[in-house]
């Protein structure tokens, strides 16, 4: 006989943290945002065990899974590809793309989140393989003007928006954001705060827009109140990064 599922640790952690999401959500008044799982640094058989136990929980939704490094993903994917599970479950590229790390990361991915600049829109045009749905993006926002960290800033936005806009291969989704780690819960607010401000403003002139991805596994709440449509999870769910 195998044993219940629910007796695993991992859906433990899993169960909690949905809990969670909707706790924020309902208390906050909002819709309850999606969930992606980062999966950095965690195996392959980590992601196969955690997407089978989301789509028993979650059995309409597709499983999508966060990764920082396209050639992590690479490997992941691959060993995920002799079982059934690497189709079954949406990827979403969360960490810096380096052009020329563009044709991979277009092949390999449903969603890139880190969109920042002009050039890497074209790159990602040119690279989406023909035939393949039209490669999901969101345009990352350094959005406390930290020096140093990527993203673009918030007045950069509406370009960028415009240039993705005009390829038919890729599909405008909205914005990201990784605020800078702040102590007191006030000044992280603040930042997810002014997030949803762009995310408005993106909305008035490009209306399909539908995603807010922000908030990890220590400030989810918080980005939740604030309007997160998507919430980047990998420690709560994992366990920390050794
Ligand atoms: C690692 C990472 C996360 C998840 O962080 P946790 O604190 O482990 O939940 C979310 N977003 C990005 C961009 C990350 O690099």
């Amino acid at each position: 006989m195998t044993p219940s599922v629910h007796a695993n640790p991992p859906h433990d952690a899993l169960r909690d943290t949905l809990q969670g999401i909707d706790n924020a959500a309902q208390s906050a008044g909002r819709p309850v945002p999606r969930l992606l799982a980062v999966s950095k640094t965690q195996p392959a058989a980590a992601v196969a065990r955690l997407a089978a136990a989301l789509r028993e929980r979650q059995p309409d939704r597709i499983p999508a899974f966060g990764e920082n490094y396209v050639q992590e993903a690479a490997a992941k994917q691959a060993e995920l590809a002799s079982g059934t599970d690497v189709a079954a479950i949406e990827w979403h590229l969360i960490g810096h793309l380096q052009s020329n790390k563009a044709r991979e990361a277009a092949t390999l991915f449903d969603w890139v989140q880190t969109v920042d600049r002009a050039k890497l829109v074209d790159a990602l045009a040119r690279h989406r393989p023909a035939g393949r749905e039209p490669l999901n993006l969101l345009i990352q926002v350094n959005i406390d003007d930290e020096s140093g960290k990527h993203g673009c800033r918030p007045d950069a936005i509406a370009a960028l928006a415009a240039a993705i806009a005009g390829h038919a291969n890729l599909r405008l989704r909205g914005l990201m954001a990784i605020p800078a780690p702040a102590p007191e819960p006030a000044v992280r607010r603040q930042a997810f705060a002014d997030m949803h401000r762009c995310f408005r403003a993106l909305r008035e002139a490009h209306p399909r827009v539908d995603t807010l991805s922000m908030g990890m596994s220590d400030d989810y709440p918080l980005a939740i109140a604030e309007g997160a449509t998507m919430v980047r999870i990998g420690t709560a769910l994992f366990g920390r990064r050794s």
